[in-house]
């Protein structure tokens, strides 16, 4: 804080995030490091002493959004020259070369593992204006100490591991992230209590590749089952899995626990053999198939959800239709579906025989079609059922209707009676529209 005429002037802080869930989540331990430090949140970036863009890499769309807002920033630090400028996250890691000869006017560029130096930087920023780089990857860093500061809500996001050791051969984040590293069960289940403190009542936990988690103490299964055990958790969701370390313990713990949501995200990627093992993602067509079998013989109301990439380098027409047959076959609730985007520094980035963008595009709307097809087809499905819902927010259309979310994960709008945003409500299915459901209350 700084005295002036008297009043004392709090600094503020403006974060922007950008691309996962991980990030939403770093972005928060940011904040609580800023806080620390004295700094306020403010909604209103041209005043803020403090911009941080906490960025992603994923895909070339994710870079040229944050390029154009640093271009923008460009202006107004030419108006306050003082105000910080700093670029976190995994175009950081990735880019700070780039960076630091095309964007002079970025103060600091930090990797997602030095966000401890914040508090430092903070200081030393009173004294000088010097720029400040730290991109070193850390085989140890797990913010363990830490929790973050968060927005109140329903969903409380937890981190439980950092980095992934798959290297899938499209995927940037071991080189961003780096190598895998989990938190003590611990320290996690102490999160998730200080989180149902504050008033949150469903918990997603969180890792790049949530179940790879693997501490002395235990496994995923065996933390899954602790965190299910706090007091006053309604519900506990987990987010991204990888298909190879799905087991019968995980499924025997997901069916044991009635508040961990019947809902497996199950990133499939491609469905022909050759291209799963160009992309290194270790496991077949009929491996993925078997493995959806065994979920839906421990939870046969499961939604599963996946990811999909169309048009992965040599994919021919013949390799994508395998891709379409697995999602009618498993009949996915919901997919995220991307186009192939080469990321520099990458194993498939350098294959070449890349596929061109118009046979990408029109890959892509097919998959688009049919996810559209299942979904319905999914949905229908429920109509005349009822299911638990946790009411989450007013609904967007209407001020008379809430929308909350099966532990599926499909959402449902409904008209208001006399409950209230948290509870959880049964609800009767009525009707089906895209990916939302609509219903009465019973
Ligand atoms: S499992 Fe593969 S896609 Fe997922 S973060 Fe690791 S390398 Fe990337």
């Amino acid at each position: 804080m700084i005295l002036k005429e008297n009043k004392i002037q709090t600094k503020s802080y403006f974060i922007e995030t950008y691309g996962c869930q991980m990030n939403v989540y770093d972005s928060e331990l940011v904040a609580s490091f800023l806080e620390k430090s004295g700094y306020q949140s403010t909604s209103d970036y041209n005043s803020a002493d403090v911009i941080f863009l906490n960025t992603c890499s994923i895909r070339d769309n994710a870079e040229n959004t944050v390029h154009r807002k640093l271009e923008n920033l460009a202006y107004l630090k030419k108006q306050n020259p003082k105000m910080m400028i700093g670029v976190l996250g995994c175009m950081a890691q990735n880019l700070k070369n780039e960076l630091m000869e095309s964007k002079p006017y970025v103060d600091v560029i930090l990797g997602p593992d030095s966000y401890r130096k914040i508090p430092e930087i903070l200081e030393s920023r009173n004294k000088t204006n010097n720029h400040f780089v730290d991109t070193k990857l850390s085989k140890f860093e797990i913010y363990e100490d830490l929790f973050p500061t968060r927005k109140s809500g329903v969903n409380a996001w937890v981190s439980i591991m950092r980095g992934c050791d798959k290297f899938c051969t499209f995927c940037i984040v071991p080189f961003t992230r780096g190598r895998e590293r989990s938190r003590t069960i611990d320290s996690i289940v102490k999160e998730v209590e200080a989180c149902i403190e504050q008033g949150f009542i469903e918990i997603t936990l969180l890792g790049q590749n949530v179940n790879s988690f693997r501490t002395p103490d235990g496994e995923f299964p065996e933390l899954l089952d602790a965190v299910s055990k706090v007091k006053g958790l309604k519900r506990l969701r987990y987010t991204s899995p990888h298909p190879r370390d799905i087991d019968d313990h995980l499924l025997n713990v997901m069916k044991k626990n009635k508040n961990i949501c019947n809902h497996i995200h199950l990133p499939l990627q491609a469905g022909s053999d050759r291209i799963l093992k160009r992309m290194n993602r270790t496991y077949s067509k009929k491996e993925f198939l078997d493995l959806v079998i065994k979920i839906k013989k421990y939870l046969p109301d499961c939604s599963i959800t996946t990811d999909i990439i169309v048009g992965f380098p040599g994919e021919t027409e013949e390799e994508f239709s395998d891709t379409l047959d697995v999602a009618e076959k498993v009949i996915f609730d919901n997919s995220f579906m991307f186009k192939y985007s080469p990321r520099p520094g990458t194993k498939a980035a350098g294959y070449t025989d890349q596929v061109d963008e118009e046979v990408k595009q029109n890959r892509l709307e097919r998959y688009i079609a049919l996810q559209k097809i299942l979904t319905l087809k999914n949905n229908k499905l429920k109509i005349g059922k009822t299911f638990e819902v946790l009411v989450e927010k007013e609904s967007k259309k209407s001020a008379n209707q809430w929308a909350g979310r099966l532990d599926g994960n499909m959402w449902v709008v409904f008209d208001k009676t006399n409950e209230k945003i948290k509870d959880l409500v049964k609800v009767r299915i009525l009707d089906t529209k895209g990916i939302t459901l609509f219903g009465e209350r019973v």
